[in-house]
């Protein structure tokens, strides 16, 4: 597997530290909104990383933070505290936020077919872990205490702009109206690592620490929870490419620092999914999420084929029509996947040189648009309906777009579509609304009886009824 490596800029081939094994982290959601699809086009990327890895034969441990406190809604440290911002929004505590916005994303990424990673640990959960990393940078030199607050000295390291593409000049502090210069900083890129005085007077969640009541800056979740699972060197780092500054890169920092050697191999970044008004952002106000596509009658796999038809190194602008399309596509790939005869034994060596081009083509520095070409050519080769089916299924473990599943659904739907049965069927239900809604429930009781005894199941959904044979 090769990937782009924003640490040395460069597509390299990935060796891990522990032969077979990858040790991988994803840097995870804020959780006092919805994710916006954006959020998800960084979380489709990297589970297709994660993926292809799996499909290259290599045991992936993956892990990911739940950022449930201290993130701040500026980078510099500064701004609105986003989770309480949230709190205030809703009417509720912290934590309900926390704890409703996370099962939102993981039910966002299950409908995306995003793999829960392995170990998903909430920054709230590892306090003790925060401090004592805190303890040691300060034992080391590596931090200061000002104004109550303690920081990360980042004058203490040769090399503080590892990804060496920041313009110092634009990362100034305080450039922003809303950003204010924090006089505590010896220099200006210096972060918080704890809070002890916060200009939140009534902030929700606060911890004992040994510098006084108060809570940690958003980097170090980062660094102790990756730790915390995966020890002292990891492969792959994963997030979207606004994490690069200074969020990665005071992660880095301070890990090295307090680990003394080089931490993480590999950094991969995805790039941002753009609205035609510019950058998506969920403090926007109207934002786009899944559940919003739902709404408009989109199956989220279809988001999902339109993220991996682009590469994840290119900037990608979201709009309806382009979405439509995709949608078109989808539909006619899962017809013609439906047209493969049911015929023939699968014929397991093509299917093994099948994955190996696969496997080299999305290895390269995750391809998935050559991917899905490459499941075109997949359906035009001489192979026999069984071995066509078993590549596709092969495919679609990487490429996470249910083809086999709903290219059967399709089937089921076309024996059904005997034009009299449906105009029947539909009118059946119609009168049956009409009697529901007059409150005559014995009528409609005698419609369903009536379409039963004809072999046809109705069910009551919220999307209305649905029939099917029985
Ligand atoms: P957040 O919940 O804001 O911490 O962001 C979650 C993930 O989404 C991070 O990896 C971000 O880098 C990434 N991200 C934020 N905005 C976008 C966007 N417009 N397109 C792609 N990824 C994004
Ligand atoms: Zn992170």
């Amino acid at each position: 597997m090769r990937i782009y490596n924003t640490l040395t800029r460069n597509v390299e081939l990935i060796k891990p530290n522990e032969e077979g094994k990858i040790a991988m982290y994803t840097c995870g959601p804020t959780v006092y909104h919805f994710a916006h699809i954006g959020n998800l086009r960084s979380y489709i990327m990297e589970d297709v990383l994660e993926k292809t890895l799996r499909y290259e034969g290599y045991d992936v441990k993956r892990v990911m933070n739940i950022t449930d406190v201290g993130h701040l809604s500026s980078d510099a440290d500064t701004g609105e505290d986003k989770m309480l911002k949230g709190a205030k929004r809703e009417h509720k505590t912290v934590m309900e936020i926390a704890k409703f916005y996370t099962d939102a994303f993981f039910s966002d990424c299950a409908k995306l077919n995003i793999k829960t990673p392995d170990a998903v640990e909430p920054a709230t959960n590892c306090i003790p872990e925060f401090i004592n990393m805190i303890k040691v940078l300060l034992e080391k030199g590596y931090a200061y205490q000002a104004g109550e607050n303690i920081y990360f000295d980042t004058s203490k390291l040769d090399n503080y702009y590892v990804f060496g593409n920041q313009n110092e000049d634009e990362l100034m502090v305080g450039v922003r109206d809303d950003v204010t210069e924090d006089t505590n900083k010896r220099n200006k890129n210096d972060f918080v690592l704890w809070f002890t005085k916060s200009k939140f007077e009534d902030q929700a969640l606060k911890w004992d620490s040994p510098w006084g009541v108060g809570y940690p800056g958003w980097h170090i979740e980062c660094s102790c929870i990756s730790m915390k699972h995966l020890g002292e060197y990891m492969d792959i780092h994963c997030g979207g490419i606004d994490n690069m500054f200074p969020h990665h890169t005071n992660e880095i920092a301070q890990s090295e620092s307090y680990l003394g050697h080089k931490w993480c191999n590999y950094w991969f970044h995805v790039h941002h999914l753009n609205d035609e008004s510019g950058k998506m952002s969920k403090s926007k106000g109207e934002f786009l999420t899944v559940s919003l596509l739902e709404s408009k009658g989109y199956n989220p796999l279809v988001y999902r084929m339109f993220a991996l038809q682009s590469h994840y190194r290119k900037p990608l602008t979201f709009s309806y029509d382009a979405l439509d399309q995709v949608a078109a596509t989808y539909k006619k790939l899962v017809n013609k996947i439906n047209a493969i005869p049911e015929e023939g034994s699968v014929d397991e060596a093509e299917v093994k040189a099948w994955h190996d081009k696969f496997a080299e083509t999305v290895g390269n520095d995750v391809n998935t648009a050559m991917g899905i070409t490459l499941l075109y050519d997949a359906l035009k080769a001489d192979v026999n309906g069984a071995t066509k089916r078993a590549i596709i299924g092969d495919y679609d473990y990487v490429l996470g777009l249910d083809l086999l599943k709903a290219a059967s659904s399709a089937e089921n739907e076309a024996g059904a579509e005997d034009p009299e049965l449906v105009a029947y069927v539909e009118s059946k239900i119609a009168e049956r609304k009409e009697a529901k809604k007059a409150k005559d429930f014995a009528k409609a009781d005698s419609i369903r009886a009536e379409l039963l005894e004809k072999g046809i199941v109705i069910e009551d959904t919220r999307e209305g009824v649905k029939w099917k044979r029985a």
